[in-house]
């Protein structure tokens, strides 16, 4: 840690902070600048009681933290990046291009089945879906729980499809393990720490939102608590954060997902239709996660997105699915052929 001192401080001042940092298992050095007096604390942050505190002195200006909060999650750990498999669907990352397509909720079994059979004519093995919604309002729909996860299990057999759906509350954990291949962590619970350790040992891959205002930090401090809980099988997921636009339902963070990629080894899956909230921004916003790095989408799709019980704008109708891919497909192979 770096301690930055306050202009004209006094020897004993200076031997006041040091003093402190010895005694918090750290080993001072102290930097004396024309202007300001820097003490460098080695040591291992970890290991040691955290310095922070020091701001509390009058004579310290700033404590500024070295080590990153994350290490699992991170490049330096793994150079390589992570290649994840579950069910039907082989290898997400490693510079494998990965769609996963499916309504918002799961509404009846007609609906899934009718979307399951439209991706899957065009070439998605994987089936997104919610049977536990997390809704703003509770007056909106919430899903049908446990008989939504009847309707997944009973579409993936059918269709021979893996199936993506969040998990909302440890109590539902197992119940949707035995059906799901992949278990979302929905935005609003990206940093539900208790959740994430929960659904870590649940033995899946997982795929995390990024919170709504997490910074890319604290999104890979919560993929950091998955792979401390023993899930390696991590998947980050930018879905947009709130800012003061008001045109898109949330800003896609661009530059999350090439910050993301740099920062850590887990593959990056962008979700265009969250952040933009509406059907005609879905493709641009796609493009554009694609031309950032992404290693894959996830898109909401819906055989009559008119009738959806839950974000209805900005659902792709199923049918034309194959007309979304077929416009995003340029896209990747410009990435491939540049990378
Ligand atoms: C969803 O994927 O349906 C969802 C609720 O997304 P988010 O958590 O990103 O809002
Ligand atoms: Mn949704």
């Amino acid at each position: 840690m770096i301690i930055v001192l306050k202009h004209n401080v006094t020897d004993n001042e200076i031997k006041m902070v040091t003093e402190k940092i010895t005694e918090f298992g750290y080993e001072p050095r102290v930097i004396q600048g024309v202007e300001n007096t820097v003490i460098g604390a080695v040591g291992d942050e970890e290991m040691h009681q955290t310095l922070e505190v020091l701001n509390n002195f009058d004579c310290v200006q700033k404590v500024l933290a070295i080590q990153k909060k994350y290490k699992l999650v991170s490049r330096e750990f793994h150079k390589d990046d992570s290649v994840i498999s579950f069910g039907n669907q082989d290898k997400v990352g490693g510079g494998n291009f990965t769609t996963i397509g499916g309504p918002c909720a799961v509404e009846s079994l007609e609906q899934m089945q009718q979307v399951a059979k439209d991706l899957k004519a065009v070439g998605i093995n994987t089936l997104r879906g919610g049977a536990f919604k997390p809704r703003t309002s509770p007056y909106d729909f919430q899903g049908h729980g446990e008989k939504g996860l009847e309707i997944l299990q009973q579409v993936k057999e059918e269709f021979e499809m893996s199936v993506v759906t969040e998990v909302v509350a440890v109590s539902h954990i197992e119940k949707i393990t035995e059906v799901a291949d992949c278990l979302q962590i929905g935005a609003r619970n990206s940093q539900n720490f208790h959740l994430l350790a929960a659904v870590a040992e649940a033995g899946k891959p997982v795929m995390l939102k990024r919170g709504m205002s997490s910074t890319v930090s604290e999104w890979l401090s919560a993929a950091e608590y998955l792979m401390v809980h023993g899930c390696s099988d991590v998947i980050l997921c930018e879905r947009g954060i709130r800012t003061f636009e008001t045109s898109t339902r949330n800003t896609l963070d661009i530059g999350a997902i090439a910050v993301a990629k740099k920062e850590s080894h887990l593959p990056v899956v962008v979700d265009p239709s969250h952040a933009a909230g509406r059907l005609d921004l879905v493709l641009p916003l796609a493009k554009a996660a694609v031309a950032a790095g992404a290693d894959g989408l996830i898109v909401e799709a819906h055989p009559t997105p008119m009738t959806a019980c839950s974000d209805a704008a900005q659902q792709i109708p199923s049918a034309e699915f194959g007309k979304f891919l077929e416009q995003i497909q340029p896209f990747i192979d410009l990435v491939r052929k540049n990378s």
